[in-house]
């Protein structure tokens, strides 16, 4: 069985009280490994770590070009090491093979991305009013960066959170999630290999309420950047307020997927499923609710439903597994919390609606695809954020009809449209009050573009050049041309 510490100030630890937790294939529930469980001391040590390497350096004081090096270096160990991290974070997390391998590859591309940016021009020099001043803007590291992440995409999230912060010259913290630690055990491994310098990133791992809390709340802690559910996201804000930290947020969503009558329905259908059943509905980006065009709804629904009930589920590491089981037994008693309430409020279910028994089912935690249709937009299943492999179905007759359902939501995270009329498309698209959207297309992700929310969804952007924005802070520096005396105070000579 593997066993897992925490890498703070350059060693591996284990937590200051002692305390571990057992870590647990959600396929079986079966232990795979045990990990450090630490406390705020730990957040303390590490945060003291982090505060000394970077008023002290050397990650901050580094060339761009020099830290870009490690970056470099990471992106090809993660390459080098893809089908190992990919299968551990399918026993870890549940997710078929097929997309841990894209989540490997993509992290891989987010330290090579951001290694790329870093070295390329930044800031601004521009004339003001008096031409004896030159006016420059130079971006610097904002300093001790705590990165708190959720369990859905644990490798995927820290290099999201790693690869800007780092990049930028801050010196990271990453909490990771409580049930997922064990890809960001192995990433910090090959960071270590990398040879990053001492305090430069750090790995805490613990309950969100002592570890994280502590984390978000430590006067010493310049940032806090946080992925997860939005109750959280309030309580970090609460927690950053006592030094004012900047804060960013990745939050829930309740996204739309609207499909009018002019689509291709074969196209629009395949990406009906993929959009809320990808990741097992446990995706923030998640195609939740389907705003459907009535007069598809009595052809499209019952072949969504069929190919919908047909999705093999089963264990991630399975070669045919589309679909794998939720993260935690808990969480999968909230979804089919949610399913129980959907009957409760008169939704008919189209196809799933259960827990899944049987040989290969029956340790784990899997629910079936679930879609709910005649539903109203003040069902609990509509409104709030499930987070698991359950869609509804709300129908529209006109176009603003579709919109004014799709932006019926607390959130705003993502949306994607699916029409032939391109002109169609691209109108509604920009009337969606989201951040993220996809014309004919769901779920494409760039290191490129910029992730994040409107509304309840978040706070501020990842990746792209946004992201690394949100790793700097701003300075202007006036230069004197010619210096001169002023001649304000007579005394002053
Ligand atoms: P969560 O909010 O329960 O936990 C996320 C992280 O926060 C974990 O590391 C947890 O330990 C920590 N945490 C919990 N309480 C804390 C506290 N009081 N102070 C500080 N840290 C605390 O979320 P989850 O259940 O792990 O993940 C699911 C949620 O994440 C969903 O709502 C999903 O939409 C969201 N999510 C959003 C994005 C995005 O990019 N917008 C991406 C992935 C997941």
């Amino acid at each position: 069985m593997k066993t897992g510490r925490m890498f703070i100030g350059g060693e591996w630890v284990d937590a200051a009280r002692g305390g571990t937790r057992e870590i647990l294939n959600p396929a079986t529930n079966e232990v795979i490994a045990v990990v450090a469980d630490g406390t705020e001391e730990d957040v303390s040590v590490a945060v003291q770590h982090a505060r000394t390497a970077f008023d002290e350096g050397p990650w901050p004081q580094m060339r761009a070009q020099e830290r870009a090096s490690y970056l470099l270096k990471l992106a090809d160990l993660i390459d080098r090491h893809a089908e190992e991290l990919a299968t551990l974070e399918t026993r870890n997390n549940g997710k078929p093979l097929r997309e841990a391998k894209f989540d490997v590859a993509d992290a891989a591309n987010c330290f090579r991305y951001y290694a790329g940016l870093i070295t390329k021009p930044l800031g601004q020099t521009f004339e003001v009013p008096d031409p004896n001043i030159q006016c420059l803007v130079v971006r610097e590291s904002i300093g001790v960066c705590g990165q708190i992440i959720p369990w859905n995409y644990p490798l995927l999230m820290s290099a999201w959170k790693l690869a800007p912060g780092l990049a930028a010259g801050n010196c990271c913290i990453l909490k990771v999630a409580e049930a997922t630690p064990l890809t960001a055990i192995r990433l910090f491994d090959l960071l270590a290999e990398a040879g990053f310098p001492t305090g430069a990133a750090q790995l805490l791992m613990g309950p969100g309420a002592t570890v994280g809390e502590a984390l978000a709340a430590s006067a010493l802690v310049d940032k806090v950047a946080f992925t997860g559910g939005t109750t959280t996201g309030r309580k970090i804000l609460r927690a950053a307020e006592g030094n004012l930290k900047k804060v960013t947020l990745e939050l829930g969503g309740k996204s739309p997927c609207v499909v009018f009558g002019d689509a291709d329905p074969d196209i629009a259908l395949e990406f009906a499923m993929f959009a809320i059943f990808a990741g097992q509905g446990e995706v923030c980006s998640a195609g939740s609710r389907l705003i459907l065009d009535r007069k598809l709804a009595d052809e499209f629904l019952p072949r969504l439903a069929d190919a919908s009930s047909r999705i093999v589920v089963g264990d991630g590491l399975a070669p045919d597994t589309e679909m794998g089981p939720l993260i935690t037994p808990q969480h999968m008693d909230r979804v089919l919390g949610y399913i129980a309430t959907g009957h409760q409020e008169g939704a008919e279910v189209l196809c799933g609606g259960h827990r899944l028994t049987g040989p290969i089912h029956e340790r784990g935690n899997f629910v079936a695809p679930t879609i709910f249709a005649n539903t109203r937009p003040d069902m609990k299943i509509v409104r709030e954020e499930i987070f698991g492999p359950v869609l509804v179905v709300q129908l529209f007759e006109t176009e603003d009809e579709a919109v004014r359902l799709a932006n019926d939501t607390l959130y705003g995270l993502a949306g994607g449209v699916f029409t032939r009329d391109t002109a169609k498309g691209l109108r509604v698209l920009k009337r969606l009050r989201v951040g993220i959207t996809w014309l004919n297309n769901y779920h494409p992700t760039f290191n490129e573009a910029p992730w994040g929310g409107y509304k309840q969804s978040g706070w501020g952007r990842e990746l792209g050049t946004w992201g690394l924005d949100e790793y700097l802070e701003t300075k202007q520096i006036n230069i004197t041309l010619q210096p001169a005396k002023l001649g304000w105070f007579k005394s002053a000579g």
